[in-house]
């Protein structure tokens, strides 16, 4: 019987931004360019919240969702640039 490659590397998910797509390593959340595109106060909120998730069996806390929902915003806000934002700059 033949093995899937995909079955194999089980070791991986995907990126936390909407819509890329990546797979990476789960020591990862997201690939090096959408992680490279948070704004240094969110990545260091992940990381820490990740930490504290660590102690507390590797169970997500509510503090870890949060900031993860906060970095997805913030790819999606810089992915779609609102209409209503162009126009309050161009006002
Ligand atoms: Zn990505």
């Amino acid at each position: 019987m033949r093995t899937h490659p995909a079955v194999k590397k089980s070791r991986t998910q995907l990126c936390f931004a909407p819509g890329c797509g990546q797979q990476i390593s789960i020591k990862h959340l997201g690939c090096r360019r959408h992680w490279c595109m948070l704004p240094k106060p969110i990545t260091q909120r992940i990381v820490d919240a990740w930490k504290d998730g660590l102690k507390h069996h590797l169970h997500p806390t509510h503090e870890f969702n949060e900031a993860m929902r906060e970095a997805m915003a913030f790819i999606r806000n810089k992915q779609q640039p609102r209409a209503t934002n162009d126009e309050r700059v161009a006002a």
